[in-house]
């Protein structure tokens, strides 16, 4: 087959497991439990009435127009497409096109390096430190373009905008993309610094805190003239990103503040109930400023937990690489759901004998 020389060939990203069965307890990719805004049920009769046949609206103006009037910027300063990984895609594409390396965490999103593999960007992974943290310091040096998620995922660690800005400060000369999937579960976004710094693109998703992954809906947001460019080239691949039902029903819950907060607030309550009671079962964990946490136990590994979780019909995430390989990320679910994981482990083999070891020692737990 000759052709096969002349294909593009990748190693794409692995989304976390989408099961069939039901009755799972699903905190693997890092869902919101709550239902949507109501706004959003009320917004889809509007479409039952049918305008499919048509079109949408190319710039989905009605969708950047409710993003902006609620982070209050102008219109020109966002971008909105198919999910955050649409956005981030197009801004790789538009952004990281000098040929030299671009800059990014050895532990982060799993996305960057396919979209870089994908798009022929060279790139430096730069090694979190020791408690997987991000060192501003290894992003001052020659490079083609800058990416991290704060709250970084899959550790949940957030990067304070001291150190933001220090790394977009010290690079006029490269786009720098803050990640910012995470930020409404405790982060502080960097959205204030766009007026100053005309090199900052922040990406934000409506599958997190916005309850609507099933709706594929992200933004980005900066100054005028980069998000220009960004528009030049969607239109340039496809017109039509965003379809009429996403539009109308992204419009409604964005303008629902209300709902948004009140959602937030519920899974940082439980976050942190849950994050003392994985201390309790004797895991390690560092606190998360995202919708999941990121944990490892000294008595049993990351790959025996999460299978035995898997037979008792609870999915969690585990990834098979260097540095990370004993660690688990669980999404932050309801209260009901986290009390029953936490019951579950407590049953898990290595986690169960630690325990009933220090009842019969008489050792409390930490
Ligand atoms: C979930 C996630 C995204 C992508 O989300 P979309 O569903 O495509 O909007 C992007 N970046 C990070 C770090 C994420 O965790």
């Amino acid at each position: 087959m000759g052709w096969e020389k002349r294909v593009r060939r990748v190693v794409p990203y692995v989304p976390g497991e989408q099961p069939k069965e039901s009755g799972i307890i699903k905190l693997n990719t890092n869902e919101n439990p709550y239902p949507p805004s109501g706004a959003v049920r009320i917004a889809m009769d509007a479409i039952n009435e049918g305008k499919l046949r048509l079109y949408p609206d190319p710039a989905a103006s009605e969708l950047v127009g409710a993003i902006a009037e609620v982070y209050g910027l102008s219109e020109k300063e966002v971008f909105v497409g198919v999910g955050s990984d649409d956005v981030l895609a197009m801004a790789f594409m538009t952004f990281f096109h000098s040929g030299e390396p671009i800059l990014f965490p050895d532990i982060t999103y799993s996305f960057y390096d396919v979209w870089a593999d994908l798009l022929r960007i060279p790139y430096e992974k730069q090694p979190l430190d020791g408690d997987f943290h991000i060192d501003p310091e290894d992003y001052k040096k020659p490079n083609g373009g800058i990416v991290f998620p704060n709250p970084n995922a899959p550790t949940g660690a957030f990067l304070p905008l001291q150190y933001v800005e220090e790394i977009v400060a010290a690079n006029p000369d490269s786009v720098v993309i803050v990640d910012e999937a995470y930020v409404d579960f405790g982060g502080e976004s960097a959205l204030p610094l766009i007026r100053k710094y005309d090199n900052l693109m922040i990406a934000q998703t409506f599958s997190k805190s916005r309850s609507l992954a099933g709706l594929r809906i992200g933004f980005a947001m900066g100054n005028e003239k980069l998000i220009a460019y960004l528009n030049d080239v969607k239109y340039s691949f496809n017109s039509y990103t965003m379809n009429r039902p996403a539009i109308a029903l992204a419009s409604a819950a964005v303008r629902d503040e209300g709902h948004f907060e009140e959602c937030c607030r519920k899974i940082i309550a439980t976050r942190e109930k849950a994050q003392e009671d994985f201390r309790t079962l004797g895991f390690r964990l560092e606190d998360s400023c995202a919708n999941f946490v990121f944990v490892t136990h000294p008595d049993a590994d990351a790959e025996t937990i999460f299978n035995y979780l898997k037979s008792r019909k609870i999915y969690v995430r585990w990834f098979n690489k260097p540095r990370i390989r004993n660690y688990l990320r669980i999404t932050i679910g309801t209260d009901g759901e986290m009390e029953h994981l936490m019951t579950v482990l407590a049953e898990c083999p290595g986690i169960a004998e630690r325990l009933s070891g220090r009842e019969q020692d008489g050792i409390r737990t930490e």
